[in-house]
C-alpha cells in the first residue's frame, strides 16, 4: 500500500513524496492505520531511522484542524536538537496541505523569543518538558485544547531526567484524546507513565 491508500491525504503524500518517502516504512504500515483513529492510545517501540517521525507526524497533521486557532498537538522530545529536526520534518510534510503552524521550543535559548513567537497561531507545539512547564507557567502557551500529545524517544527523555515533568504535564492536559508513546527500550520509568496515563487496552507495536 502507499500512503493514501493507508489513508493520508493526497496533499501530505505529495509533500513526502519530495522527501522520497514514497513506499510505507514497516513501522508507517503498522502505525498509521490505528492512529488514524479516533481516542488511539498507542505504545510503539521504534528505533530512530525507521520512519517514526513521519509514522506519528502524518497522523497528526490530518487531526489538526488549521481553521481553529488552537494548540491542538503537542510533541515532547528529549533534546532541543532532536524538536527542531521534528518541527523541520512536519514543515516539509505540509507543503502542499492546508496552512499548520508548527512551533518548535527548547531549553538554551531566550525564553522570551519563543514567550512572543508563541503569540501568533500556533497548531503543534514541539518542546522539550522543561522549557514547555516554563512557558505554561508563564502563561505563554495554553494547552487546555491539545487533543494529541505524543512522546518522542521517551526513554531518552527518561534519561535526560524528565519523568517528573512528563508525569505533570500528561496529568494537566484536559482535553487529550489521543496519547502515542515512541520508545526504543521500555525500562521501568515508562512503564511507569504507561500504566499511569495510558489506557489497559493501548494499541502495542514493536
Ligand atoms: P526518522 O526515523 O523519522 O528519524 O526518519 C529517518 C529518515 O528516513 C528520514 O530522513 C526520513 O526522511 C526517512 N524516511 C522516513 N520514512 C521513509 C520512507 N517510508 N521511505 C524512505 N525514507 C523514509
Amino acid at each position: 500500500k502507499n500512503f493514501e491508500e493507508l489513508g493520508i491525504s493526497a496533499n501530505l503524500a505529495k509533500g513526502i513524496a519530495e522527501l522520497n518517502i514514497v513506499k510505507p516504512s514497516d513501522i508507517q504500515n503498522r502505525v498509521i492505520p490505528i492512529l488514524l483513529g479516533d481516542k488511539t492510545h498507542m505504545v510503539a517501540q521504534a528505533q530512530t531511522g525507521t520512519g517514526k517521525t513521519a509514522a506519528f507526524g502524518l497522523p497528526l497533521l490530518m487531526k489538526v484542524d488549521s481553521n481553529i486557532n488552537d494548540v491542538q498537538g503537542l510533541i515532547l522530545c528529549p533534546t532541543r536538537e532532536l524538536a527542531q529536526q521534528v518541527a523541520k520534518q512536519l514543515f516539509k510534510f505540509i507543503k502542499y496541505a492546508d496552512k499548520v503552524f508548527i512551533e518548535s521550543v527548547y531549553g538554551g535559548e531566550h525564553i522570551e523569543r519563543q514567550v512572543s513567537n508563541l503569540q501568533r497561531t500556533t497548531h503543534i507545539i514541539v518542546a522539550t518538558p522543561g522549557r514547555l512547564i516554563d512557558l505554561v507557567n508563564r502563561k505563554a502557551v495554553d494547552l487546555s485544547k491539545v487533543k494529541t500529545v505524543i512522546l518522542d524517544e521517551a526513554d531518552e527523555m527518561l534519561s535526560m531526567g524528565f519523568q517528573k515533568e512528563l508525569d505533570e504535564i500528561l496529568s494537566f492536559l484536559p482535553s487529550v484524546e489521543n496519547k502515542w508513546l515512541f520508545s526504543a527500550t521500555i525500562p521501568h520509568g515508562i512503564q511507569q507513565i504507561i500504566s499511569k496515563h495510558l489506557k489497559k487496552d493501548a494499541d502495542r507495536v514493536e
